[in-house]
């Protein structure tokens, strides 16, 4: 008898590279073994005749091989060919040709006289029935015949040196041997029917058609609620935080609404008042808010914000570019400032308040994202955990040298030049240089400056992260270069001295785990007593941490050499003034030294342009802050549940009545003359026009020559019409100059990049025509659609394409043939391929070993309600029938469940 969790090397009978291969596939234990589950099924309780016309639908055939053969085209290439016969051939019956290119190894495998089941598209090939590429299998001995054939088979995702059916005649002993007791069940029989044994022995060897989908929607249940329970404990977990009541009365909010030179939606009513009860309750608010472009979220952003406001804490409003948060600044303003709301902007290329007051004093309080001394046994905060992609972080693996990654903590040890020493001033150079760019370009936790070496323990920070469309973050090698570059002039400088100062290669690693940091935490700050550069009681000036200089600046004790040189060059700290209430910005709003004495509620615009771990940056404090995430990308009802899932979720459904027409047209880039002569037509009615570029590096020179070029060409199209460009690459103030005259319409026209994907609201503006429009996915097409139709005039959605190729013109059509979001978004969905989770990956949760987000809705929707009254009855898990599910929680999370003590 073996146990579910039985390593299968102690199966004597699986030899060792079957074994290895195995592992490959992640397969070490029996319960891993019998939870890969088949990708499909094949009927083979009876093989059909053998077609005589193709079938789009593939088939399963069983024949014998009559002839085999090999062709060469091409050269070097080779077609290699088998005939197969069926096992009781008649007068009309044909044989059927399979054919395999370049694949060497099916020759070696398939011989004449062999019966074989193959599995593909039968096709007409000129009088022949071809099989191109089918999958097959050898029947090798009639034993066998009762595992794989004469029964509904399952058919394993095949992996090198381990065949379907080998796989399959493992998983058949496996499951002739293993006693049913071994399996607990995963879900709740409410939820499921049967036992979890027998989905399982069914979903390998199913009895019937019948049998196999019920034991698939056992599975797919049992996994779906899984992941629910996940989804659910954490759920709770952040509802449980500390939170408060951030909910004011509702005067202010009233004024504003008053007012407004519209009235609200019933929809954004609706969405209004769920925020308000939330923001009313005492656990701390996490909601979606979402709704198609264009449908008004800002104003239900602001009238909760006022709401908090009124309730006398403060708000921030985190938008993803610097170019909405500068929008959303003065349409705060011109709206607020009447009603006396103090609002700052904060970005990183500009911060600003309303009112005379002075910039952001620093935080006083060493604060949650801080780090501590290793000794004192807390953690610095590590909110970016490396394995999470930060959504629309701007590299790409190719693009990084060999160890680059974003919100990685590095610990770098960079050696002295041979020879070179560094004296005690040289340390100070090397000590303040670091301490420079601390908090601008990188956080930096600890270094130590050692006669010579440097060891280093910090993350790099995002660059200009406000003025791109896109995160884009320090490197470590230009990091590296700055520093050692600033560096050496400075000590040949003061050394008098020239030549190298440092090595050229550095030793550097990521930190993999908390265990890691520590260890190297303490590394760096024994360093120079452990390597007896120190004495034992003797101070060594030239190491400093975050904490060391926190403390430092706030007390006026003795400091050590260090502390006191590093106060030196510290910010100077500037009287506090009256807090902004409501604080508009960029990434700027996270990395930054912005404090909030009291943030009440933080609303996140177009969320899907932050990653996740972005959200919990801005609301890791404590008690904790209600928290809006917007977003403007809709995604289907399964993925709501599973990425959004941690999440209550209000949905503006409706448009402002005020809305002119968008028309959406394809046209071939032939047809630009034509096109232009309408946009002409629209322009002297006084309209506006963004032309769209699908420049996808914007850091690209070359890319940016090419628009340069383009806005030329188009300077000359619209002439008399006043046109400017517009792209990432244009420094921020002159960025905001451009939106500027755009706005007030002393442009006619933009050429611009996706710098205008999100947000941006200009209601003169009704044309956009979108050049190389097949290059853009779905989603982002409706995007820069989006900026248009915002006023009472018909708007022109121009879509100019030259690809004809069949999925471009597919994808174009649906926007052609709808304006909305959710349809846009479903219809992405049907046109990426099945296995393509959109951002399941992002949010950190389990991989799906049978479930499909696509197909499997429903079952997702009834494992959510099933976990979610198991939460909402016992949300600490503690009923005697609910202590099994502690186990789920934290097998799937890799950690220990902190809500349930
Ligand atoms: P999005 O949901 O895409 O962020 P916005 O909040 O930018 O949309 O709103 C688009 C435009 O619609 C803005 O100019 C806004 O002032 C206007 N608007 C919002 N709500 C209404 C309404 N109820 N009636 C008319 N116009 C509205
Ligand atoms: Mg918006």
């Amino acid at each position: 008898m073996i146990n579910i969790s039985e390593n299968l090397e102690n199966l004597s009978w699986i030899p060792r590279p079957r074994l290895l291969a195995l592992r490959r596939l992640g397969i070490e234990t029996t319960e891993d073994l019998l939870t890969h589950f088949p990708r499909r099924h094949e009927d083979r309780t009876e093989f059909p005749q053998f077609p005589r016309e193709e079938t789009d639908a593939p088939i399963c055939l069983c024949g014998e091989v009559i002839k085999t053969s090999v062709r060469r085209f091409g050269g070097w290439k080779k077609i290699f060919e088998a005939t197969l016969e069926q096992a009781q051939p008649n007068a009309l019956s044909e044989p059927l040709v399979c054919r395999w290119f370049n694949l060497h190894y099916v020759q070696k495998m398939i011989a004449t006289g062999q019966r074989i089941v193959v599995f593909g598209r039968p096709r007409l090939r000129g009088k022949r029935i071809c099989m191109d590429h089918p999958e097959f299998e050898v029947i090798e001995n009639d034993e066998e015949i009762s595992i794989h054939f004469r029964r509904i088979t399952p058919i394993y995702p095949a992996t090198e040196g381990l065949s379907p059916r080998v796989l399959r005649g493992i998983v058949y002993r496996v499951l002739r041997e293993f006693p049913d007791a071994g399996w607990q069940p995963i879900a709740p029989s409410t939820l499921v029917r049967g036992e979890r044994s027998d989905a399982i022995r069914a979903i390998h060897f199913p009895e019937s058609w019948e049998a196999r989908d019920a034991a698939r929607e056992h599975l797919v249940l049992s996994e779906f609620f899984a992941m629910q329970m996940l989804i659910a404990s954490r759920r709770f977990e952040s509802s449980a935080r500390a939170g408060q009541a951030h909910c004011g009365p509702g005067a202010l909010l009233e004024r504003f609404l008053k007012a407004l030179p519209f009235e609200l939606t019933a929809a954004q009513r609706k969405v209004v008042s769920e925020i308000q009860r939330d923001l009313a309750a005492n656990y701390p608010m996490n909601r979606l808010l979402q709704g198609d472009v264009g449908s008004g979220k800002t104003v239900v952003a602001i009238s909760a914000m006022l709401l908090a406001v009124e309730a006398g804490y403060q708000a921030a409003f985190m938008a993803p570019t610097q170019i909405l948060a500068e929008q959303h600044y003065e349409v705060l303003r011109r709206w607020l400032e009447p009603l006396g709301v103090h609002i700052a902007l904060r970005t990183a290329a500009r911060q600003e308040e309303s009112g005379p007051l002075p910039l952001f004093a620093r935080n006083e309080n060493p604060g949650s994202a801080r780090l501590q001394r290793a000794g004192d046994g807390i953690l610095p905060s590590r909110t970016f955990l490396e394995s999470e992609s930060t959504s629309g972080a701007h590299y790409s693996p190719r693009r990084l040298p060999h160890f680059e990654k974003p919100w990685a903590i590095y610990a770098v040890t960079i050696t002295t030049a041979h020879r070179r020493g560094l004296g005690p001033e040289a340390r100070n150079i090397v000590l303040n240089a670091w301490r420079h760019f601390h908090n601008t370009r990188y956080e930096l936790f600890a270094i130590c400056v050692m006669p010579d070496h440097v060891q280093a323990l910090f993350q790099p920070w995002p660059k200009n992260e406000a003025s791109r469309e896109e995160t884009k973050f320090w490197s470590l090698a230009e990091l590296m270069r700055s520093l050692k570059s600033f560096t050496a002039r400075d000590i040949n400088r003061a050394e008098e001295k020239v030549g190298p100062v440092w090595e050229k290669e550095t030793f550097d690693r990521y930190i993999r785990s908390d265990r890691d940091l520590v260890e190297k935490f303490h590394y760096i700050l024994r360093n120079p007593w452990d390597a007896g550069v120190a004495k034992q009681n003797e101070e060594y000036p030239w190491i400093w941490t975050a904490e060391d200089e926190m403390r430092a600046s706030r007390s006026s004790s003795p400091q050590n050499a260090a502390t006191s040189t590093l106060q030196a060059c510290a910010p100077q700290r500037l009287p506090v003034p009256r807090d902004p209430q409501i604080t508009v910005g960029t990434h700027a709003l996270l990395y930054e030294s912005v404090s909030f004495s009291n943030l009440g509620l933080a609303v996140i615009d177009e969320q899907h342009k932050f990653g996740v771990a972005q959200r919990a940056r801005l609301t890791a404090r404590e008690p904790a802050p209600d928290t809006l995430v917007m977003t403007a990308t809709p995604i289907p009802r399964t993925l709501t549940m599973t990425i959004y899932g941690d999440l209550d979720v209000s949905t503006i459904d409706e448009m402002p009545g005020n809305r002119g027409k968008i028309v959406t047209a394809v046209r071939d880039t032939a047809k630009l003359g034509e096109v232009l002569s309408f946009l002409r037509t629209q322009l002297e009615k006084g309209r506006q026009l963004y032309v769209i570029y699908p420049l996808i590096d914007e850091s690209d020179k070359l890319n940016v020559k090419a628009a340069a070029a383009e806005y030329e060409l188009w300077r000359e199209r619209l002439h008399p019409f006043g046109c400017e460009l517009l792209h990432g690459r244009i420094p921020a103030p002159e960025k905001q100059q451009i939106m500027d005259r755009f706005r007030r319409g002393d442009t006619n026209a933009l050429i611009s990049t996706t710098v205008l994907e999100v947000g941006v609201d200009v209601a003169n503006a009704t044309m956009v025509l979108i050049e190389n429009a097949e290059r853009f996915g779905l989603a982002q097409l409706h995007q820069l659609r989006g900026r248009i139709g915002r006023g009472e005039h018909k708007s022109y959605c121009i879509l100019l394409s030259s690809s004809q190729a069949k999925e471009a013109s597919a994808k174009l059509a649906v926007l052609e043939r709808t304006t909305n979001g959710f349809e846009v978004a479903e219809a992405d969905w049907e046109l990426r391929g099945p296995g393509d989770v959109l951002g399941t990956a992002q949010s950190g949760l389990p991989a799906l070993k049978i479930g499909d987000l696509k197909r499997d809705v429903e079952l997702m929707r009834r494992a959510r309600a099933a976990a979610m009254s198991i939460f909402e009855m016992d949300a600490r898990l503690e009923l005697p029938e609910n202590q099994r599910f502690r186990r789920l929680i934290v097998e799937q999370q890799g950690q220990s469940f902190s809500h349930v003590s």
